[in-house]
């Protein structure tokens, strides 16, 4: 499982799975099934407002799939929906988000917003569930991209039916405005950012017909969130839990869309006379270093300084020096679609 590329161990997964616990369609068994045949090293489920999956015992090692289980929490009016992993139970569900943001945080454990840009306003029967309090604190990073967001904001009365049939096609990438956030808050902390597949299988009504939308198995090979460690994961399942979400909380991470070729291999690291750094660490400036990148296709790739395009480069190798201090972050988009997006690099 996994794979070695330059000094970093990687390995990809799917984030924010449901299932018949709550509102999928497919119980946690199958699922994982379903997982296993994709490759996926890593799945976290997160059913809405319950871990009873996890109470039962279905956490580890199935195969090579390492599977961890959290939950969804959503406030009384249904927004601020939250992923929770880590955490020693469900937190009340009158809690405000503050609330429950606050509390995770005291317990250690792992909170990252949901769709938290989520704004579709097309069809009445899809609501968003969008992020409105920014003052929370104690969250440990966010949903930059989520399939389902995503697909149902491009959603009309009109292309629903084309959307069903091939709903990876659709995908274009994050948002401008969830960018700029996400980078506006890394320049005063540290906040991961993920995708998320959110799957569920909805099924659709299409006039007499009913299509599941997204199977679980074409999500599981489209958005998926990668780790990066020094050393190879663990075969033993607590360990190798904690491994996976210590890469999370320091943002050693980058996420893809697998529709447009796989990320297997890809790289995006500085380096000084002193050592190297990727997604997620730190290194110094002083005296210069260089950020480099290797993607396994074609792409164009665009280096981000402090919120801003520094350098685009079409290709796939990237070496560019750098002398500013600030965070580094790397986007690559093959024909105006969004494929790669690493986490931030610290330049001190
Ligand atoms: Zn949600
Ligand atoms: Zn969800």
């Amino acid at each position: 499982m996994g794979r070695k590329v330059d000094d970093w161990h990687q390995y990809s997964g799917a984030i924010h799975i449901h299932t018949t616990e709550s509102d999928g369609t497919k119980p946690l068994e199958d699922v994982v099934k379903i997982g296993r045949k994709a490759d996926l090293d890593f799945m976290m489920f997160a059913d809405h407002m319950t871990l009873s999956n996890r109470e039962r015992g279905g956490e580890g090692f199935y195969g090579d799939t390492l599977v961890v289980i959290g939950y969804e929490h959503n406030d009384e009016a249904d927004t601020h929906h939250y992923l929770l992993f880590d955490s020693p139970r469900v937190y009340p569900a009158n809690m405000s988000a503050a609330e429950y943001v606050a509390a995770g945080a005291a317990d250690g454990a792992l909170g990252i917003m949901a769709h938290p840009d989520e704004i579709r306003d097309t069809l009445e029967e899809f609501p968003p569930y969008p992020w409105h309090d920014w003052s929370v604190e104690g969250y440990t990073g966010l949903e930059v991209w989520n399939q389902m967001s995503e697909w149902m904001e491009r959603l009309t009365r009109w292309n629903k039916l084309p959307m069903a049939f091939s709903p990876r096609k659709s995908m274009v990438g994050p948002t401008d405005r969830i960018l700029k956030k996400w980078d506006e808050l890394n320049m005063e902390g540290r906040f991961v950012g993920i995708a998320g597949v959110d799957a569920h299988e909805f099924q659709i009504k299409l006039g007499p017909f009913t299509v599941p939308v997204f199977p679980y198995k074409v999500h599981f090979h489209s958005l998926r969130t990668h780790i990066l460690l020094r050393e190879p994961i663990s075969r033993e399942f607590t360990q190798a839990r904690d491994q996976l979400y210590q890469a999370l909380r320091d943002c050693r991470v980058f996420f893809s869309n697998m529709r447009w070729g796989s990320a297997d291999g890809f790289s995006f690291y500085a380096r000084n006379d002193d050592g190297t750094a990727t997604s997620g660490e730190d290194l110094s400036v002083a005296g210069g270093a260089q950020l480099r990148a290797s993607v396994p296709h074609e792409s164009t790739m665009r280096v981000i300084h402090n919120g801003k395009q520094v350098v685009s480069v079409e290709g796939t190798e990237l070496n560019h020096a750098v002398t500013d201090p600030g965070i580094y972050r790397l986007e690559c988009w093959r024909n105006g679609r969004g494929w790669i997006f690493s986490n931030h690099i610290r330049l001190i």
